[in-house]
């Protein structure tokens, strides 16, 4: 076999790809979902693994010539074991929404009852929004935020419990900046005697690293993205008890996906490997301190923050005050054009839609892998206020591009 590149195949896709290195070196990375994984992940995940097909667990496959497959799944499995203390481990599902459907697959009849966060206050689409198969499925009711405070308000979860009576009470957030108390949200559902999801994909590395509380041994399942703040392969995870291993390895196979992507648990392998090392704990520290420098930064131009700021490794903007003329969409935009990729968000007591929303939402965990400290992000939030004061200022907007160039310049990228 010739040993072609992408380059000698296809030129398109290897200008696209080149262009997309490009792009990541040469500006801010602030989607809180998103990272940049070691070139070891990415090398994992560019193996010949892709070519294997692995139907089954270690040890019992439905196909031969699984020993390498076993191996690095085991790794996979034995590491996230030893990050997290989860009695059982799936490191097979695709992505983190597979990973909770293999939950409710496992556990719910269609027609039984999600309580789940409301979308706008912070929730993910797979708890239950009617475009999701989740709200297709099942009855859904939503707890919100406190209108106030903007942190999760406990009692009205308890009280929508009790009136609702829920099968799985969902926690675990996508736009959400602060501590969630596990214990609380546990209690509500022994009171009503349901099940315990706890969707930790955007924090997985903040709980893997001890910089936030564990779900783990407090809610009845744990699930999680692998390539969100744990920097690993792309997909997701499932964590249990014992007494629910095999009906959730039944559900994620073959309840709901085939052969396994095991060149992507290749790469969850080696970055639970890194994330192992007493380094992932800097990291994971510095991306919470970086979001901090961001959020006061961000606040001393004028700016909003949702519950005043953040305990984790994002900021949420509520732009209705200081820029009620500025949708999340326009800054967004304007932000892109200064090298500043971020996105517009719903923020609670939403006014505007899903597609023109009023906040913007920004993480560090990719900044502080490039090596950003608290002073860059201080810069960062400074460069953020003065695109959204002046959102349609090409002056503005090239003068912040160079500043981000420098930035990137002293912070690089896959050299
Ligand atoms: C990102 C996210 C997921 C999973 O996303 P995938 O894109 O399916 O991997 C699940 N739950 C929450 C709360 C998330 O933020």
């Amino acid at each position: 076999m010739d040993h072609d590149t992408v380059r000698d195949v296809d030129p398109a896709v290897a200008d696209a790809l080149e262009g997309e290195v490009d792009r990541q070196r040469e500006s801010l990375q602030m989607i809180a979902s998103e990272n940049h994984v070691s070139e070891a992940v990415i090398d994992a995940q560019g193996s010949a693994l892709t070519n294997k097909y692995a139907e089954g667990y270690p040890g019992e496959r439905y196909y031969g010539g699984c020993e390498f497959a076993d191996e690095v799944e085991q790794l996979a499995i034995d590491r996230a074991t030893e990050l997290f203390g989860a009695e059982h481990v799936n490191v097979q599902p695709h992505s983190g929404t597979q990973a909770n459907q293999a939950v409710y697959f496992a556990m719910l009849e269609p027609g039984d009852k999600i309580l789940s966060l409301d979308l706008n206050h912070g929730g993910h689409l797979s708890h239950g929004h009617p475009a999701n198969f989740t709200g297709q499925l099942y009855e859904v009711e939503q707890y919100e935020v406190d209108p106030e405070t903007g942190y999760i308000d406990y009692d009205d979860l308890a009280e929508h419990a009790a009136a609702f009576d829920p099968d799985i009470i969902v926690s675990g957030y996508s736009a959400y900046p602060r501590e969630i108390e596990w214990e609380r949200i546990q209690d509500a559902a022994d009171d009503v005697d349901a099940l315990h999801l706890a969707d930790i994909a955007h924090i997985t590395g903040l709980v893997a690293a001890g910089v936030h509380p564990s779900p783990v041994g407090i809610a009845d399942f744990v699930t999680g993205s692998t390539h969100k703040t744990i920097r690993s392969g792309r997909g997701g995870i499932v964590m249990c008890d014992e007494e629910y291993a095999d009906d959730i390895d039944a559900a994620v196979f073959p309840g709901g996906q085939g052969g396994p992507l095991m060149h992507n648990v290749a790469g969850k392998a080696v970055g639970f490997k890194e994330a192992l090392e007493p380094a992932f704990e800097d990291y994971a520290e510095q991306t919470v301190a970086n979001a901090k420098a961001l959020g006061e930064s961000l606040s001393e131009n004028g700016l909003s923050l949702v519950s005043d700021g953040t305990d984790n490794h994002l900021v949420l903007v509520d732009l209705r005050d200081s820029h009620p003329d500025t949708t999340g969409g326009d800054a967004e935009e304007a932000l892109e054009d200064a090298g500043i990729v971020l996105n517009g968000n719903t923020v609670p007591g939403e006014t505007r839609s899903p597609f023109n929303p009023s906040g913007i939402r920004a993480g560090t965990p990719a900044l502080t892998t490039r090596g950003f400290d608290e002073d860059d992000c201080r810069t960062v939030g400074d460069l953020i206020a003065r695109v959204v004061d002046a959102p349609e200022d090409e002056a503005v907007i090239e003068e912040v591009r160079e500043e981000v160039a420098t930035l990137c310049d002293e912070n690089p990228l896959y050299e």
